[in-house]
């Protein structure tokens, strides 16, 4: 890949001198889904795919963005001047939020690049591309200027970016997965306090599969922030009768004690998942560390029958690929990833399924939904690198 994209990068803009390329990484939930915005745990992890770029400091003002994912776009130029969102930017977009927030931060970024990126993850699908080029950029960044910053930091400034210049109102969770990946391990992260612990993930004899349903997000935007504010008041009035910060601070008894404070039904449904799923999390990285992949399965699966009952974030596309899933002889456990209503699902699937997972899933959910699904066979990869 290396070679590629330095060979690209060179046809784009000229040649390659000074030219450096680098890796960020996508990423997987693997448990513990829209509870980062609840101060609940998480458990994702990077992967070996993500995005690739090649990048090149230059001696003036300029901004010069080529993808090769967006090949259609060509070069997309601007300059450190115009650091303010727009439609035009397209995709550019993300890397100019984050050098946009590294100034906000107090570290100017005083030069231009050329910037090549080559993504091998899906976009829009949940498997966090956004954040990959954000960490990616962030990363490249404190290489060209030595800004002192860690890797956890690079996670905060994408994030930072990603809210306020991409006006996206993601949680902490897939910057830090990005940012912080490491080589066959998940991270189990405390999204109130950022506490996190790496938990050695040892498949014996199976694989991580994910299946990406190709149905665009669509009104996923809307309902994503119609949970996070359904979730607010569902706070607002538990805090009435018991002294939280966070549906987090909850576990399942204290919350059905005090659930009848919560006015709707909706919201009690909302604020039920955002509770259970997160003592589902904390159970299945202990379960992890008992050596209980099957017990780390049932949870996969319990989380995603909560967020199609309670949560309602599934449709019918992640339904099939879960329930399909569930079918297969040697499926450990399936859910559906990310923030739901279109995107991926995960599963844990034993070394001698994974064939048969594939064909079968893929094929009852080309006849049910009318196109195809994409399968990816994973590993868990390191945080962003210079290659
Ligand atoms: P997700 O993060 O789930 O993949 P998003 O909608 O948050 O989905 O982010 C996708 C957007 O990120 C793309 O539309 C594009 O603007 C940007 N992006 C991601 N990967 C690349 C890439 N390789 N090249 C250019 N832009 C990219
Ligand atoms: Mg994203």
């Amino acid at each position: 890949m290396k070679e590629t994209i330095l060979k690209t990068f060179a046809e784009v803009f000229g040649d390659a001198e000074g030219a450096k390329a680098y890796f960020a990484p996508g990423r997987v939930n693997l448990i513990g889904e829209h509870t980062d915005y609840n101060g609940g745990h998480v458990f994702p992890c990077a992967l070996t795919i993500g995005t690739y770029g090649v990048a090149r400091k230059r001696n003036d003002n300029k901004l010069r963005f080529y993808s090769m994912n967006f090949e259609h776009l060509g070069v997309i130029e601007s300059s450190l001047d115009d650091l303010v969102p727009s439609k035009e930017a397209n995709w550019t977009n993300y890397p100019k939020g984050v050098i946009w927030a590294f100034g906000e931060k107090g570290m100017k970024v005083t030069s231009g690049m050329d910037l090549l990126l080559n993504g091998n993850i899906p976009n829009g699908s949940g498997l966090s591309s956004s954040a990959s080029v954000e960490v990616l950029t962030g990363y490249i960044l404190r290489d060209f200027f030595g800004f002192d910053v860690t890797n956890q930091d690079l996670a905060l400034i994408g994030q930072f970016s990603e809210n306020k210049y991409n006006k996206v109102n993601c949680g902490i969770m897939d910057q830090f997965a990005i940012a912080m990946g490491k080589k066959e391990n998940a991270i189990f992260l405390d999204t109130a306090t950022l506490e996190y612990e790496y938990a050695p993930i040892h498949l014996e004899n199976a694989k991580i599969v994910i299946a990406c349903s190709n149905k665009k997000r669509g009104l996923g935007d809307s309902k994503y922030n119609e949970r996070r504010s359904e979730c607010e008041t569902a706070l607002a009035e538990l805090q009435q009768v018991v002294k939280i910060k966070t549906l987090g601070d909850l576990d399942e008894e204290t919350f059905e004690k005090f659930k009848a404070i919560i006015k709707s039904d909706v919201r009690r449904k909302r604020a039920k998942h955002a509770v259970y799923e997160n003592q589902r999390t904390i159970r299945a990285v202990e379960a992890l560390k008992n050596n209980d992949v099957k017990l780390f399965g049932e949870l996969m699966n319990a989380s995603h029958v909560s967020l199609r009952d309670d949560y309602e974030v599934t449709g019918i596309e992640l339904d099939t690929l879960v329930e399909e899933a569930w079918k297969v002889d040697g499926v450990i456990g399936s859910r559906m990833t990310g923030a739901g209503f279109g995107g991926c699902t995960v599963s844990i699937v034993k070394d001698e399924a994974i064939d048969t997972f594939i064909e079968q899933v893929g094929k009852a959910y080309k006849e049910k939904i009318g196109y195809a699904a994409d399968f990816y066979v994973v590993e868990i990869g390191d945080g962003p690198q210079t290659l």
